[in-house]
């Protein structure tokens, strides 16, 4: 798959981040009062990513790892019980 990465957006106030697509619209009250902003190449510098890990939407990393789920859990490996 090819890695072009939406621009991230993050939030000083909550910490969040949250890739241009799912991050709150420039005019919504949430992105004001989260200061949402465009994360910069300085910032990813500056991301302490031993600490935090790679900087990426904290949603589709959630998403990801729901599909991982599924595809552990194939349908071949039910048992047929019921
Ligand atoms: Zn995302």
């Amino acid at each position: 798959m090819a890695t072009s990465p939406l621009p991230l957006l993050h939030s000083p106030v909550t910490g969040e981040i949250c890739c241009a697509e799912l991050a709150p619209r420039r005019v919504t009250d949430s992105w004001w009062r989260d200061r949402w902003r465009r994360v910069t190449p300085r910032d990813r510098i500056a991301w302490p990513v031993a600490e935090l890990g790679e900087m990426r939407c904290e949603v589709c990393k959630a998403i990801e790892r729901r599909a991982m789920a599924a595809t552990v859990a194939d349908p071949a490996d039910s048992d047929g019980g019921r």
